[in-house]
């Protein structure tokens, strides 16, 4: 096929069900998976009211490709379902696919030292590395966690703040990360969880930091787009991983 051929609907959704379930088994070898909850999710027709999702309370370091519900932003039938998901993952997913149709693959989690930044009073993202720049002026900060995420006007808030941005700090709660692809959001899911690891170690050694200036900061901000490709052979990466010790991912 063509490289400029649009697949089918039916091809792109098979192979997003394998790159969102090798997502799940990638983030548990992370370590950024929390019992049986936490949700990812990717939009399979243009408007993103169609979208795959987690079943609930499964495990992600057994979910297959065929595991995931295909779910309709639009149903108002999905919670009655002998199959529902988490009313969470309802709430969050099916409100930002429908409102944000850009946001093709939304992940969903608690990563511990990203969940700490969210916890401070002011969770920013200060530049003071590379990867913490990778992030300057990509992420929104919601900061009016109302309890478990459970009703329509959470999403609503959740998803307008997250709009134009990538990331969103959660306060008190975690974060969510929205892109093109799910290799993309599992690159800027890991760099996120790895500068909020820095930044957080930083905070710890009650030193001052040393924070770029806004220029240099968008400048290497900017940086990080030339190396887009990066997230592909990251992903592929670990997929061979999984070909070889964990295939059933893809069943
Ligand atoms: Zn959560």
């Amino acid at each position: 096929m063509p490289e400029d051929a649009a697949p089918t609907a039916a091809l792109d959704e098979a192979a997003l069900r394998i790159d969102l379930a090798a997502a799940f088994r990638l983030a548990c070898r992370m370590g950024w998976h929390e019992s049986v909850g936490n949700h990812f999710s990717a939009a399979v027709s243009e408007d993103g009211k169609r979208f795959l999702l987690n079943p609930k309370w499964r495990h992600f370091s057994a979910i297959r490709a065929s595991d995931l519900l295909l779910l309709d932003a639009d149903d108002p039938e999905v919670m009655a379902r002998p199959d529902a998901p988490d009313a969470s993952a309802w709430c969050i997913h099916g409100t930002v696919h429908a409102m944000l149709p850009e946001a093709r693959v939304l992940l969903h989690c608690h990563p511990v030292h990203a969940t700490a930044l969210c916890t401070l009073k002011e969770p920013r993202i200060l530049p003071i590395d590379q990867n913490t720049a990778r992030f300057f002026g990509r992420v929104a900060i919601d900061t009016g966690f109302g309890g478990m995420a459970d009703e329509a006007e959470e999403g609503r808030r959740i998803a307008e703040t997250l709009r134009g941005k990538s990331v969103l700090l959660m306060g008190n709660h975690g974060v969510s990360v929205a892109a093109p692809s799910v290799a993309a959001a599992f690159e800027d899911l890991y760099f996120l969880e790895k500068a909020a690891q820095t930044l957080m170690l930083a905070y710890a050694s009650g030193r001052a930091l040393n924070v770029m200036p806004d220029a240099l900061a968008a400048k290497t901000a900017q940086d990080w787009r030339d190396y887009a490709g990066m997230a592909e052979a990251h992903f592929a990466h670990w997929k061979a991983v999984l070909d070889r010790e964990e295939p059933d991912y893809r069943d």
